[in-house]
């Protein structure tokens, strides 16, 4: 018997299952914990001297937090088998402890996600505490899965097909108030502190008794056991606008929503056992997948990225009172709010009061719409613009522990602002730039001290955007970025160490392969097409839309800044300076490769392109979306390696992050390593033979030759599943 389970008899006949996985942080339902589960169950289904059970968690906060991690590393490449195997475990368990002899009731203190969730539904009654620590979810389509335990059948049972829908198939936790609402619990209590368990305890005999008078608590297993009897036309209906917004979501590559949908749609009409079984025959599409294991690989990948940046490992960073941010413009409006949010004092700076409000409405504006949506209350508001103050001179930054720049992208300005505030500036405080294209190292000459120098490159909008690459200068100090490493973590964001290089990690990955796309407009592919074998092959929108969308003057000036670092390979492309030059800068000047029309400026083709696209066509090739695919992803895939090569960060896991969370590289993919790992450097190399003429970006490089020589990939599997 392990030790996480206790059982205590209560008075009433009542006892209390408490779970408590000795020297963890939280509770998990490992193969043991459920095997010594499904032995007590066994043992409770025999006594007659029972009244009812109550099931808690020992640990404060946490409820049971889902899998056990090392069976879910299992699961990258499990056996039919071990599916198998897993699938009936969960099935059974919770089938048994839905038929004891009495009534069950869960108390929810705490986090309660995937497994934990489907545990509950078992149980004939939730109650929850009301506070923000505790949440339920079903998270498992965020790891390309979908629950399989009896969560697909029981939760539409509970809360209608409606919000099981999105419950399962978004995965987002709901609160105990929510949970409530919705019906998952039967309360959200108020609880004071410190006599919550008492209280909790006390609600849940309650239940106990209300379940158990007249053999109520039968009366609900035998209508949870039924068909749901949705109607043909409900059910045809709710199924076809799930797919439909599912599918317009994932543009059908992430199985695990669908799959949840078809279990769902063949399961709920049927009795509870039958759509079981259902559910496990769907499960079997999705468990061991490809797609599943690379979706999995990514969880442990970004929970290595939470403990390791890249960064120095054993430097304490120094403690950060409050932050100054020198700039009110998108960027710096929207890093002042990041901080904020997140109860950090931030001091904003610029050159006159009306742009100082404008960042000001910048930042509100972004805490409105959350409200607008349900994510923060009015008083959030409030208590964000009470952390932020204003003013027009650097002086008022002499308190900061931090202070990021964000001023205009100009580097005789910017080193100009740096040379004045050695006399504004504490002796100690971090100066950090959020360029996106000037040299860190050579900026750091002209700060007060290059060693508390270095860059801190937040993506467009902060609010969204959850990467920071934090830039090391040849001299920044391990204080200096194992600081700006603690608080972009504060921030809510996912730092990663970058060495300093013309691009830095994502924009001298992401270039190469804008610049592909123009060539291939003047190679005679059309905008649309570029587009649409970019989005099939999973990226969120396609590369003709991203130059529009970021403004061809900000393609053109960050292209021409790695253009010129990497001239042995990188290729001019004359007809962005043309369109440039014309006014023709995308989406914010009405007009780019596409015309944008209407109020709500819909992107559609603009017959006059032709002109400035006529005297840089240099072909009129058909090509294939394979061939576009090569073209746009294979150079970006070599800058990558050279990144890996010229140790740029720490580990190839890190390169493939920073593309999933700064442009959306799609995360089913696992990565653009992954991919290459996916596909062997065979293949690349075969792929890259015929290209090669093209020009020195298709070559390959050193470290791939090496890889296919010595049959290596860039993740090692032995270690890509640590977390
Ligand atoms: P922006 O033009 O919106 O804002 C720049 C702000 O700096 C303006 O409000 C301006 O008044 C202010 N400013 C200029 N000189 C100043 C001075 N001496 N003291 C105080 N304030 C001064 O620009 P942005 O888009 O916010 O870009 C800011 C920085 O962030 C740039 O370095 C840019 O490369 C970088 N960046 C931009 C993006 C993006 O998508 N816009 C993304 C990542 C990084």
């Amino acid at each position: 018997m392990s030790t996480a389970w206790t059982l205590e008899e209560l008075d009433d006949a009542i006892v209390l299952l408490t779970i408590d996985l000795p020297e963890k942080s939280v509770n998990t339902l490992g193969h043991d914990v459920m095997s010594d589960l499904s032995d007590l169950v066994g043992q409770l289904a025999s006594r007659d001297d029972i009244r009812g059970l109550l099931l808690a968690s020992g640990k404060p906060g946490q409820f049971i937090a889902g899998a056990d991690l090392n069976e879910l590393r299992q699961l990258v490449d499990a056996s039919d088998d071990m599916i198998e195997q897993g699938l009936a475990s969960g099935h059974d368990l919770f089938t048994a402890i839905g038929k004891l002899p009495f009534p069950t009731v869960a108390l929810v203190d705490g986090k309660c996600f995937g497994g934990g969730t489907e545990l509950i539904l078992a149980m004939d009654d939730r109650i929850a505490v009301d506070r923000p620590q505790v949440q339920i979810a079903l998270p498992e389509v965020k790891i390309g899965l979908f629950p399989a335990w009896g969560g697909s059948q029981r939760l539409p049972r509970l809360v209608g097909l409606h919000h099981a829908i999105d419950i399962i198939c978004g995965g987002a936790p709901v609160s105990a108030r929510r949970a409530a609402e919705l019906g998952l619990v039967f309360d959200a209590i108020t609880v004071d502190p410190d006599k919550a368990t008492d209280q909790l305890l006390d609600e849940g005999r309650r239940r106990i008794e209300w379940l158990a008078h007249d053999d109520r608590y039968l009366d609900i297993r035998t209508q949870r056991h039924a068909p749901m009897g949705l109607s043909q036309d409900q059910a045809n209906f709710s199924f076809a606008v799930a797919a439909g917004h599912v599918l317009q979501k994932t543009k059908g590559q992430y199985p695990a929503p669908l799959a949840a949908l078809e279990a769902m749609r063949q399961g709920l009409n049927q009795p509870l056992d039958q759509g079981l079984e259902i559910e496990r025959q769907c499960a079997k599409q999705v468990v061991g997948s490809d797609i599943s294991g690379n979706m999995i690989r990514l969880f442990f990948m970004q929970n290595r990225l939470g403990q390791d940046a890249g960064g120095p490992r054993d430097t304490t960073p120094r403690d950060v009172g409050r932050i100054g941010v020198l700039g009110a413009g998108l960027m710096g409006a929207g890093i002042t709010t990041a901080a904020a949010r997140r109860g950090i004092p931030a001091t904003m700076v610029d050159l006159d009061n009306q742009r100082l409000a404008d960042g000001l409405e910048r930042a509100a504006d972004v805490v409105a719409g959350r409200i607008k949506i349900g994510r923060a209350t009015p008083d959030d508001l409030g208590h964000m613009l009470a952390l932020i103050s204003t003013a027009t001179s650097n002086t008022a930054l002499a308190d900061c522990d931090v202070v990021i720049e964000a001023v205009t992208e100009n580097e005789e300005l910017k080193t100009r602002i740096f040379g004045q505030l050695a006399s504004n500036l504490g002796p100690d405080t971090i100066l950090a730039s959020n360029t996106s294209t000037i040299s860190v190292t050579r900026m750091a000459s002209a700060t007060p001290d290059p060693t508390r120098f270095a860059g801190m490159h937040f993506f467009n909008p902060v609010d969204r955007m959850q990467l920071v690459e934090v830039i090391r200068g040849e001299q920044s100090s391990d204080l200096t970025l194992a600081t700006l490493v603690a608080l972009a973590r504060r921030m809510g964001k996912t730092p990663i160490v970058v060495k300093d290089c013309p691009g830095f990690l994502v924009n001298r990955i992401l270039l190469p392969y804008m610049a592909e796309s123009l060539q291939l407009l003047c190679e005679g592919a059309s905008a649309d097409q570029i587009d649409r074998a970019a989005t099939s092959f999973g990226m969120p929108m396609g590369p003709i839309a991203l130059h529009d969308l970021v403004g061809l003057d900000t393609a053109l000036f960050a292209g021409q800044v790695v253009q010129a670092a990497y001239s042995d390979r990188a290729i001019e492309i004359p007809i962005l300076q043309d369109l440039v030059i014309a006014g023709r800068l995308g989406k914010k000047s009405g007009h780019g490769i596409r015309l944008f029309v209407g109020r709500r400026k819909k992107p559609t083709n603009d017959p006059d392109f032709d002109a400035f696209l006529e005297p840089h066509r240099i072909d009129s090739r058909d090509f294939s979306k394979q061939d576009i695919q090569d073209r746009l992803f294979l150079p970006m895939l070599l800058e990558a390696t050279r990144v890996v090569e010229e140790d740029i960060v720490a580990e190839p896991a890190h390169v493939d992050m920073g593309l999933i969370l700064g442009i959306g590289f799609p995360a089913f993919r696992g990565g653009l390593l992954r991919w290459c790992d996916s596909l062997g450097a065979g293949e690349i190399l075969k792929r890259l033979e015929p290209l090669e003429e093209l020009g020195p970006r298709f070559a390959p490089t050193d470290s791939l030759r090496q890889q296919n020589v010595s049959n290596l990939t860039w993740h090692d599997p032995a270690s890509e599943t640590d977390s």
